[in-house]
């Protein structure tokens, strides 16, 4: 870093773990500001009204969205965090406000409708707004959440496309207030050691890549099959997982991708989103990520080809689990209340005034790549993905 100029290696300096690649990146992204002064005092405001409202110092989190994910999986680690708590929610069903009241114990003042979210701005026990919507709807919500003062968690994948994240990463920026996405497998120690045992090279390079991510779709979110308010399709729902593990496996950004749908064999069913896709990354030193997902299948892999061996886990992307080997035997580690530590590590940075390493700028650089792949899909042309947001994980490193 020494040959760069003052404000960039500054800005570095204060992303920490999340490592930046390409020189021009860091006035454009408005990261500067989760780890600057101006923050700090922020956060501190954040941290003492929590403490003031009696919750010893855990940062309050409203849910937006009392779905499957919101039920089955982050209220109940909620209760398993030590930085913050279940403080509010966020329905338009007052049948599931009576029944998540009742059952987390949730006072009346802090049950809202999408109708008066904005009033949240004047509720000092919501620290963190958590947008677990449909996909098409996490920019509108992300963008209130903040002009009501709050730190944002936002669902994967972050939005439609790169102008609704850009709108989302500014209007945090404005608002001074953190912004990250739901990657939960950031905060897993499986995935964790892919990272390690692929960017640190410990196998050597790391050759080929395959990630895999498939599962069969019910009719239970019409929105995830592209009806109603849309948004779905497998890419965005769980193909992206596989375009996370590549990068984080690798430590690299592709520079170009290449992508084929896979047929149709149920045309009602797939008649606005891909029944599937497969993907290939291209990275700068001539090696390749060969990827795919489907909504009409079920597949759960992340493996690495390095020039000494190679290391893989199969599922790789569940909620728990997870198991991984390697060439020279099983990896030995716990499975862990994944949402748990992922919402425990934003509330440690909104305290403690340091970055996310899952900010909106990944959420944004996913969402161009996911851009791209449909392009060469759609296209049938390698696309070229030279100009995405160049921001990787490299914590586990
Ligand atoms: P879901 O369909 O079960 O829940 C969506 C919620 O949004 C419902 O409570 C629904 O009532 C509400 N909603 C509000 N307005 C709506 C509208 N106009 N149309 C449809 N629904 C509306 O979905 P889910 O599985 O809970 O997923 C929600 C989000 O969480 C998605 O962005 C998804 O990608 C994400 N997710 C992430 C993970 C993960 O592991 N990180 C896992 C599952 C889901």
């Amino acid at each position: 870093m020494e040959h760069l100029p003052f404000s960039r290696r500054n800005f570095l300096h204060q992303l920490g773990a999340a490592t930046l690649l390409v020189p021009g990146f860091a006035m454009s992204t408005g990261l500067q500001g989760c780890g600057s002064k101006n923050d700090e005092s922020k956060a501190e405001s954040a941290s003492s009204a929590t403490t003031e409202s009696g919750s010893a110092r855990k940062l309050g989190i409203a849910l937006v969205g009392l779905g499957k994910y919101s039920e089955g999986q982050l209220a109940p680690a909620l209760e398993k965090t030590t930085n913050c708590r279940l403080a509010g929610i966020v329905t338009g069903t007052p049948e599931k406000a009576e029944k998540w009241k009742k059952k987390y114990n949730i006072p009346d003042k802090n049950i809202y409708d999408y109708k008066n979210f904005d009033q949240l701005a004047d509720n000092p026990d919501i620290d963190i707004v958590y947008v677990v919507l449909p996909n098409s709807m996490h920019a509108e919500y992300t963008i209130r959440a903040a002009k009501a003062g709050k730190h944002v968690i936002c669902e994967k994948p972050m939005a439609m496309n790169p102008g609704e994240c850009q709108q989302m990463i500014d209007a945090c920026k404005k608002a001074n207030r953190q912004l990250s996405i739901g990657y939960r497998l950031h905060f897993e120690p499986h995935n964790q050691e892919m990272m390690r045992l692929g960017q640190k090279k410990v196998y050597g390079k790391v050759n080929q890549i395959v990630a895999e991510n498939a599962q069969k779709q019910d009719e239970s979110s019409p929105w995830r099959l592209g009806r109603g308010v849309g948004g779905g399709g497998p890419l965005r729902d769980v193909g992206i997982y596989c375009l996370q593990g590549a990068i984080y496996t690798k430590g690299q950004i592709p520079i170009a991708v290449t992508a084929k749908y896979h047929p149709v064999t149920d045309p009602e069913k797939f008649s606005k989103i891909e029944e599937g896709i497969d993907f290939q990354l291209y990275f700068a030193d001539g090696t390749m990520a060969n990827c795919k997902t489907s909504f009409n299948d079920k597949y759960n892999k992340l493996r690495a080809e390095a020039a000494k061996g190679w290391f893989e886990l199969s599922p790789a992307y569940a909620y728990d689990g997870l198991e991984g080997k390697t060439s020279q035997g099983k990896m030995e580690i716990e499975n862990v209340p994944q949402q748990a530590h992922q919402m425990d590590a934003f509330a440690d940075c909104i305290l403690k005034s340091k970055p996310t390493t899952v900010p909106g700028e990944m959420g944004m650089r996913d969402v161009q790549l996911i851009q791209a792949i449909f392009e060469a899909a759609t296209s049938g042309t390698k696309v070229s993905t030279k100009d995405v947001l160049q921001i990787i994980d490299s914590t586990a490193a």
